[in-house]
Formats: structure tokens, sequence, C-alpha cells
């Protein structure tokens, strides 16, 4: 694909924002900017694949097993990344989950089905598998 060139010009009251924020902090004000768009854009992909045969194995006998976590279908160590906060009535009652919006959680080391159930690894549900 070619590139293009595009020209864009930042209204001046932006500018004069982002030049006060960045002042304030001590930042640049290209450090605020990309620090804006990152929060905007999201974690960035994960590279998929970081896991050794044997800890995919494992993953997919979890699976399997039906152990997928409740909120976001993957399996990990500690609190569910994609839940942003839980309301309980009491101790064993939850009233309410609220969730990251999509894009704005970071999976950390979250397994989910589609890392260990590739292409050449039988789906639980396979007859084959
Ligand atoms: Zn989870």
């Amino acid at each position: 694909m070619a590139a293009t060139a595009h020209s864009f010009r930042i209204p001046q009251a932006l500018w004069d924002a982002l030049v006060i924020r960045s002042l304030g902090e001590g930042k640049t004000s290209t450090a605020v900017m990309l620090e804006a768009l990152a929060a905007h854009l999201g974690p960035a992909p994960r590279e998929p694949d970081a896991l050794s045969d044997g800890d995919a194995a494992e993953a997919r006998a979890q699976f399997t097993k039906g152990a997928a976590c409740l909120h976001c279908g993957g399996l990990h160590l500690r609190a569910c990344p994609r839940v942003r906060r839980l309301s309980w009535r009491n101790k064993e009652d939850l009233a309410e989950v609220e969730y990251w919006a999509a894009g704005r959680w970071d999976p950390g080391d979250t397994v989910f089905p589609e890392d260990v159930f590739a292409e050449g690894h039988p789906e639980p549900s396979s007859p084959s598998g």
C-alpha cells in the first residue's frame, strides 16, 4: 500500500491545553500527547505462543475441565484483569460486576483458549481430541 501524506492542524485551544498540562506535569507536550494516545488506544496486542508446550498442555486440560474464568474466559493466577469492581450484598452474595471496557484492560498473564487451541491442537469438543 502506498504511503499517503496527511496534514493535521491541531486547534490552538487544544495545543494550549496540551502545553499547559505538560508544564504542570513537568513533561514535554509530546510525552503528554503520547500518553493520551496510549490511554485512548488501550494495551498493545499481546505476543501469543509465549507458553511452553507443557504449560499449553496444562492450560488445555484446565479449559477442557471447564476451569475458565467466568468473567474473561481465560485462565489467570490472580484476580481477573477484566473486572474493574465487584459489589457484594454480603460476603457470599455478589450484587454487581463492573468490567473494564473492551480494549481498556491489560490481560497480563491471562491465557485464553485461542492461545492454546491453535492449529495443530485439537479443540476440546473435537471428535479427534
Ligand atoms: Zn478472568
